[in-house]
């Protein structure tokens, strides 16, 4: 079988301090093991699918609490112009219509407004925003209406390119089940994932999808493990298998 080494080479090995990881490796971690399967398995997923950082953003606001179909169909509403300049200048009755389909869209309506002032407030210029540390960027973030650790992690990870993990449901769900012990909340298992990956959006970016996408295929709510690559190594599969 292919190493988790092999995958991360993509990238120059000594960009990494591979001391260190491959110490932490030696503790009892498996999320190194799994991404490299789920890579073999998958390949990349090259995420996410957006044209712009802005429509990464508003992406990031739709997908809260419904799935990635609906927010396709939110966005294709907005035709050819998904900018901060419409978004900022359209009324928020008309805003709340065109993003009807991603649901709570009145709730929706208010966050994008906020989430795109933020915006606004770098003149919507990637390489701006990307001036302040990323710690800085989070916790602002933080502060906007309507988003939370996911959301502010998905926006700067896939908007922005900056390496913070992003953890979700599917995240909690495998790790559940495998067993990983990285936690019980989203800030443990956001940081026990970056201590064992190197620190590299596009590693980031990889593994995230890469569990989404096994999650949405084998390890559903209603698992199916009879073929699943992580089968030979998960400790629920025998439990759960149908
Ligand atoms: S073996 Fe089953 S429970 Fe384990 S990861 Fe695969 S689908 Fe999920």
């Amino acid at each position: 079988m292919k190493t988790y080494w092999m995958y991360v080479s993509m990238r120059s090995f000594n960009e990494y301090d591979v001391h260190s990881v491959t110490m932490k490796r030696k503790q009892k971690d498996s999320l190194p093991e799994i991404y490299s399967t789920l890579y073999e398995h998958y390949g990349d997923l090259h995420w996410w699918p957006a044209k712009t950082p802005y429509e990464v953003i508003v992406g990031a606001i739709l997908t809260q609490n419904t799935a990635w179909s609906n927010v396709e169909k939110a966005i294709e509403q907005f035709g050819d112009d998904i900018s901060p300049e419409r978004v900022r200048s359209m009324p928020i009755e008309e805003l709340q219509q065109i993003i009807r389909p991603a649901g709570f869209y009145k709730q929706k309506s208010l966050y994008l407004k906020a989430i795109t002032d933020w915006y606004a407030s770098y003149n919507c210029d990637t390489e701006f925003v990307k001036g302040r540390t990323l710690s800085e960027l989070r916790r602002e973030l933080l502060k906007v209406h309507g988003v939370g650790n996911e959301t502010a992690d998905s926006i700067l990870l896939y908007g922005f390119d900056l390496p913070t993990f992003v953890v979700d449901a599917y995240t909690m769900r495998l790790f559940n089940r495998f067993p990983v012990d990285a936690g019980e909340n989203y800030l443990q298992v956001k940081e026990y994932c970056e201590a064992l990956l190197p620190k590299d959006p596009l590693i980031y970016n990889r593994c995230h999808a890469l569990i989404v996408m096994h999650c949405k295929d084998y390890c559903k709510k209603k698992p199916l493990c009879m073929g699943c690559p992580l089968e030979d190594r998960c400790k629920s599969s025998n439990q759960i298998k149908l």
